[in-house]
C-alpha cells in the first residue's frame, strides 16, 4: 500500500510543456518567463498598485526583505517562535538576532500582546508569518508596528490565495513574501518573491537579487543582458532562473482550483475530525482562505503514538514545527513567555492535504485517525 504523503506537488502536463518550452528556448538564466510570472502573480493576488520582485527561494526574499526594512547588525527582529527555521535563519544573515515570541492559542499567529513585552531599543522590524490555513490579524499588527515604529515583513508562504478582510494576502502588507518551494500551495520546484509598495524599493531589490548589477529588467526579460552596468550595493545570486519562472505561470493558472479543491479537503476534515475528542482541529469554515496544510493537535503523550499508527496504515504526517529556540543555535536568544509556543511544539501534527486530493487517500486519513482515538475510548 504506497503511503498518503503529507505533501504532493500537482505537476501535469502544462507544468511540463512550460519546463520544456523554457528548456527549449536556449534562456536558463533570468529571462522573460521571469517578467511574466512577475506579472501573473500581481494580477493573482490584486496587487496592482504594489511591485512583484521574484527571487530564487523564500528564504532568499526574506533576507532581502529584511535588508529591505533596515535590519542590520545588532537589531533585533520580533518573530514568532512557532515559525520556519528559514525566518530565524534570515534574521541571522543581517546581523541581528531574533526575539522570539508567542503565538495565539486559536489562530497559532503572533500574539501581538506578548510582542508588546518584546520590543526594545533594539528592536527594528516584526515578522509576521500566517500559519496553514489561519491568518494573522493583520489589522492589529499595522497598528502595533505604527505605534512602535517598525517595519513588518508578512511571510505569507502559507496564505498566497487567501483573503484577509475581502483582501488579496500580499496586497495590504509593508513588505510582503511568498515562496514557491516543492512542497507549498504553488510551486516553481524553487522559487520565493517579494511585494513591496515603492518603484524604489523594487529597484533596490532587483539589484540585490543579481549580485548587486544595476542590470535593467526589461532587457532581462527579453532574454538579454548588458555588458555595462554599475555595481552599487550589497547583493546575493538570488535571482529566479526562466525554467523555474514557467513552472510557476503554469501552476498560477491553475490556483483557483488548486484553492477550492484544498478548501474542500479541509472541511471534509473538519468535519470529520472535528468532534472526536482528544483532538483539536484548525477553527475556520475555509471560505476565504487557500489552505497551505491541514494540522490537528493532540495531547502532547500521543502523538507519537498516533504519528506510529498511521503510519502503519499508510497515512505519512508531518511535524511543522518545532519552534526555534529549541534549537542549539537559537538557544540563547531573548524571548518572552512562551508556554503555547511550547505546548503547540508538543501537540502540532500536520496531515496530508493536496491539491486536487484523491477521495481515497483523504478518506483513509479520516479513517485512520478514527480508529486510533476509538481504540483509546
Ligand atoms: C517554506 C517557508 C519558508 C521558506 O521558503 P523556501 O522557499 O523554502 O526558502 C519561509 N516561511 C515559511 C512559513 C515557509 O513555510
Amino acid at each position: 500500500m504506497p503511503m498518503v504523503p503529507v505533501f504532493k506537488p500537482l505537476i501535469g502536463e502544462a507544468e511540463i510543456r512550460a519546463a520544456t518550452e523554457a528548456l527549449e528556448m536556449g534562456w536558463l538564466g533570468m529571462g522573460a518567463f521571469v517578467g511574466e510570472f512577475e506579472d501573473a502573480l500581481q494580477c493573482a493576488i490584486e496587487a496592482m498598485d504594489r511591485h512583484v520582485v521574484a527571487v530564487s527561494t523564500g528564504h532568499a526574499a526574506l533576507h532581502l526583505g529584511l535588508l529591505l526594512a533596515g535590519v542590520t547588525a545588532g537589531d533585533e527582529v520580533i518573530t514568532p517562535a512557532f515559525n520556519n527555521v528559514a525566518d530565524f535563519q534570515a534574521i541571522l544573515a543581517t546581523g541581528a538576532s531574533p526575539a522570539f515570541c508567542d503565538i495565539d492559542d486559536s489562530t497559532l499567529c503572533i500574539d501581538l500582546d506578548k510582542a508588546e513585552a518584546l520590543v526594545s531599543k533594539r528592536t527594528r522590524a516584526v515578522i509576521a508569518t500566517d500559519y496553514g490555513c489561519l491568518l494573522c490579524d493583520h489589522d492589529g499588527l499595522r497598528q502595533f508596528a505604527e505605534r512602535h515604529g517598525l517595519r513588518v515583513v508578512h511571510d505569507a508562504a502559507h496564505s498566497l490565495g487567501s483573503r484577509y478582510q475581502g483582501r488579496m494576502v500580499g496586497s495590504f502588507s509593508d513588505i510582503c513574501m511568498f515562496s514557491f518551494d516543492p512542497v507549498k500551495t504553488i510551486t516553481c520546484i524553487d522559487g520565493g518573491a517579494l511585494v513591496v509598495r515603492t518603484e524604489d524599493d523594487q529597484q533596490r531589490l532587483q539589484e540585490m537579487r543579481l549580485i548587486g548589477m544595476g542590470q535593467s529588467p526589461a532587457v532581462m526579460y527579453q532574454n538579454k543582458r548588458a555588458w555595462a552596468y554599475d555595481v552599487r550595493r550589497l547583493g546575493f545570486r538570488y535571482h529566479l532562473a526562466n525554467l523555474h519562472a514557467a513552472i510557476g505561470l503554469a501552476q498560477l493558472e491553475a490556483l483557483p482550483v488548486i484553492s477550492s479543491s484544498r478548501q474542500e479537503t479541509c472541511r471534509f476534515y473538519n468535519d470529520r475530525l472535528g468532534a472526536i475528542p482528544g483532538i483539536r482541529v484548525p477553527r475556520s469554515d475555509f471560505l476565504d482562505v487557500t489552505p497551505f496544510s491541514y494540522y490537528v493537535r493532540v495531547g502532547e503523550d500521543r502523538r507519537q503514538e498516533l504519528q506510529t499508527f498511521l503510519a502503519h496504515r499508510g497515512v505519512d504526517t508531518g511535524i511543522h514545527w518545532q519552534p526555534g529556540h529549541w534549537f542549539t543555535l537559537f538557544e540563547k536568544c531573548r524571548r518572552g513567555d512562551l508556554s503555547v509556543t511550547d505546548r503547540v511544539g508538543k501537540e502540532i501534527m500536520t496531515l496530508p492535504l493536496h491539491s486536487m486530493m484523491d477521495d481515497e487517500d483523504r478518506q483513509r486519513v479520516v479513517t485512520s485517525v478514527m480508529e486510533f482515538f476509538e481504540k483509546q475510548s
